[in-house]
Parts: structure tokens; sequence; C-alpha cells
């Protein structure tokens, strides 16, 4: 099989530096990578590797080889509405959101923004994600095509609404019948994955709900994805409506959509009660601090959820999101730890959007680290991107360098993007 090697810095966090202390982070001033069939044959020191892959052809770079990025948490249809100024989560749905959301019953214009979403994730560096689609199969087919075509890792899954607003509304038998279809289509291509999706609770019946609960118990190797506690008036309609649950997270646990297939995202007004549960599930989190930022939903505590040991992804959520850059959605968390009172690791902040936000997708075998085994997704990161980033980071520490790309960083900072061992994007190209 063709066999090649990358020459150059390379970084990568394997484990939660936050258990495995200094011993979680890999680096490498001259390393290694060896990539075969898509796959990592080695990764490490040059001088180690060299004496066993002497014959393979090498590639050097300049800059910093990451694993590719996991994005736990994004909405593909809100492509065009990201920056929309003015409200809160729930009239931000129906003043901006639900109308642009109608529009992917049309395939052609699902196909078009498929293929622009995916090529600004590559742009990005994100070689996974955990994607909203909308309640319409063709916004669904739509992603998975694009998807395969770029050999992208990618989970979606179409949105369970049956009470939601004119245009974006399914029933529990075609919510079902519309799950299942995709599952059958999609199952076992590429890198694919679906996600059972319910919205969030108060745009499903309780038939429904229980409706999801099933599917993702028939279907072991599926996700369930929705929202849980983004934003105060959220939590003040679930409720109203669910008087009977103990929290918002319990309204799901009736219906068995809470465990460790399950990815929330936002999580930002919890109860050590829940989070006790999330981490007894084995659920996760995904963080979306620009988007809890700009909806003005509150701070995500990071800190507490440790305290638990949930288990942490990081999501741009675009369109509330402002960002589909994960190095500046990781320059945004820091921001948020900080008015929480803790300050994030910027090595803690790398493994959160890549190992642990694969972990989360349950793909963690797949991607993430890559270690011996996983696929070959990457990132080469510019540390002089900028004019400001390079003055910022020449002769910085590691720890500096890595911190600066995160608060400084963003699309200019991902000088080329390769997926299973094949250069996907390059920014000077
Ligand atoms: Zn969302």
């Amino acid at each position: 099989m063709n066999r090649r090697a990358f020459r150059g810095e390379i970084l990568r966090v394997p484990h939660d530096p936050r258990e495995a202390g200094p011993e979680a982070v890999r680096h490498e001033v001259d390393g290694l990578l060896v990539v075969e069939g898509g796959k990592v044959l080695a990764c490490g020191a040059h001088a180690d590797l060299a004496p066993r892959f002497g014959d393979v052809l090498v590639e050097t770079f300049e800059g910093i080889l990451v694993p590719g990025f996991v994005d736990a948490h994004v909405h593909y249809p809100q492509t065009e509405r990201i920056a929309s100024h003015g409200e809160q989560l729930l009239q931000w749905l129906e003043r901006h959101i639900f109308p642009a959301e109608q529009a992917f019953a049309d395939s052609v214009h699902a196909e078009a923004i498929a293929a622009f979403f995916l090529d600004e994730l590559l742009r990005n560096g994100t070689t996974s994600a955990l994607v909203f689609a909308t309640v319409h199969a063709t916004a669904v087919d739509a992603l998975f095509a694009a998807a395969l075509a770029r050999n992208m890792r990618v989970t979606t899954g179409k949105v369970l609404m049956d009470l939601g607003p004119e245009g974006l509304r399914d029933s529990v038998a075609e919510g079902r019948a519309g799950t299942e279809a995709l599952i059958a289509r999609w199952r076992g291509k590429g890198r694919l994955g679906y996600a059972v999706t319910p919205r969030f609770a108060v745009t499903s019946s309780d038939e429904q709900l229980a409706d999801a609960g099933r599917l993702l118990a028939e279907h072991p190797d599926v996700l369930m994805h929705t929202h849980l506690s983004e934003n105060i008036g959220e939590i003040a309609a679930v409720g109203e409506r669910f008087t009977e649950a103990r929290d918002y997270l319990d309204v799901y646990d009736r219906f068995g959509l809470v465990g460790p297939r399950s990815v929330f995202a936002h999580c930002v007004h919890m109860s050590d009660e829940a989070l006790a549960r999330m981490a007894e599930a084995g659920a996760g989190i995904a963080f979306c601090p620009t988007s809890n930022l700009f909806l003005g939903s509150g701070l995500f505590d990071l800190a507490h959820a440790d305290a638990h040991g949930v288990r942490i992804g990081i999501g741009t959520d675009i369109g509330a999101g402002t960002s589909l850059s994960v190095l500046h959605t990781l320059g945004e968390a820091y921001k948020v730890c900080q008015m929480r009172g803790c300050s994030l690791d910027p090595f803690r902040a790398l493994y959160l959007a890549t190992q642990s936000g694969a972990n989360v997708m349950g793909i963690g075998d797949k991607v993430g680290a890559l270690e011996p085994g996983q696929e070959a997704d990457f990132v080469i990161l510019d540390p002089a991107a900028t004019p400001l980033l390079a003055r910022r980071t020449r002769g910085a520490t590691l720890f500096d360098r890595l911190f600066a790309l995160q608060v400084l960083g963003d699309d200019r900072a991902v000088a080329s993007t390769y997926v299973a061992g094949e250069l996907a994007h390059a920014r000077d190209a």
C-alpha cells in the first residue's frame, strides 16, 4: 500500500491532561508521521522512527501538525444565518432560523449549502463533525453525499420536531419512517454516522420523544444528538410543559434518551444532580462558547462539569456561534472559563477539540490523536499566519505558541488540512 511520511513539529494530546498530567501531551520538535492506506502507521520522534521507515517517501512541513479538529455541535442549514442580530434563543429561532431551514426541502439548495459548509470546515481544519440538518430528508442526503465525496467523518440525522412551525413539522410516523430510511440508505458508507436528532424537548410531542428513545435502542450504532439547558427562556418553557420531570435532563431521561451515545449541546445551566446523572450515563456535552455568548445564554461551567467527570467536546454551533474555526472557539472557551474563575490550559483545550470530542462522538478509536491505527486526519497550523501571531510566537514556548494560536488564530492559521492522509485543503494553493 501507498506509504508516506510527514516530517516536522508534531503535537497531539491523546489523554486528558487534567487526569494524565504532562504525560498526556505528545510533542516532537522533529517528528515523523507515517501514513498507510489512510491510517497512521507510526507517529513519534524522527530519530526513533527513521531507521524503521528509511525507505518511505518523506514530505517535510513548516508549522505544527496536530490532529484534525472535531466540531461536536454545528447546524449546517444555518450557515447563511450566522451573524443575525438582536434576539435570544427562542425569538432568534422564530425570526432568523426557522425561515432559513424551510428552504432545505429543496435538494438543490441543500446540496449547495452542504458543499460550501464542508469546504469551510476543511478550511478551518475541522475533519469530523456532529451536525444538525433539518426536518427534511433532502437536507440529510445532501450533507451525507457531500461528506462522502470528501471522505469526511460526519454524523448527522433528520431533525425530529412534530411540534415545529409550519413547513418544519413532521409527525411521529414520518419522523420514524424518515429516520429508518436514512439509516438504511447511508449505514456503512464511507466514514458517515447517523444521529437520532430531536431538536429539543419542546419541539417534539411526548410520543415523538418516546419514539426517539425506541429508535436509539433499536439501532445500537447511532448517536442521539439534541440541545439541553441552553437558555433561561427555553428552560422555563420546558419546566412549564414537563411539570413531573425533576429537571430538563430528566425530561430526556424519561424517554430513554440519556446514555453513552447521547450528545447534548450547551448544558449552560446544570444542577449537580443533572451533571452526576450525565456522568453516570456516560453522556457527552458539546461546549459552545461563541454561541452562548452571542445569544446571551450564559457561561458554561467547565470546572463544574469536570468535577462530575462528564465527557466534553467543543461545538461551534453555527449559526448562533460566530465562527466555524475551532481554534477561535477555544479562545472564546478560555474567556468563558475565566468568567467562571478557572483557567483553561491550552493543551487541555486541544484535547477537548480533538480526542475528547471524538470520544463524545463515539469515534475515539478512529480519530483524535494520530495514534497508530487511527485514521490520518490532521492539520498543519501556522503560528506565523499573521504579523501579530508571528511576533507573539517568535521564540516562544510550545505552551505560548499554542495559546496564541487559540486566542489569535482562525482559518488563516490553518496552512493545510489532510483527510485520511490526503491533502483536502491548502491555504496557499
Ligand atoms: Zn445548536
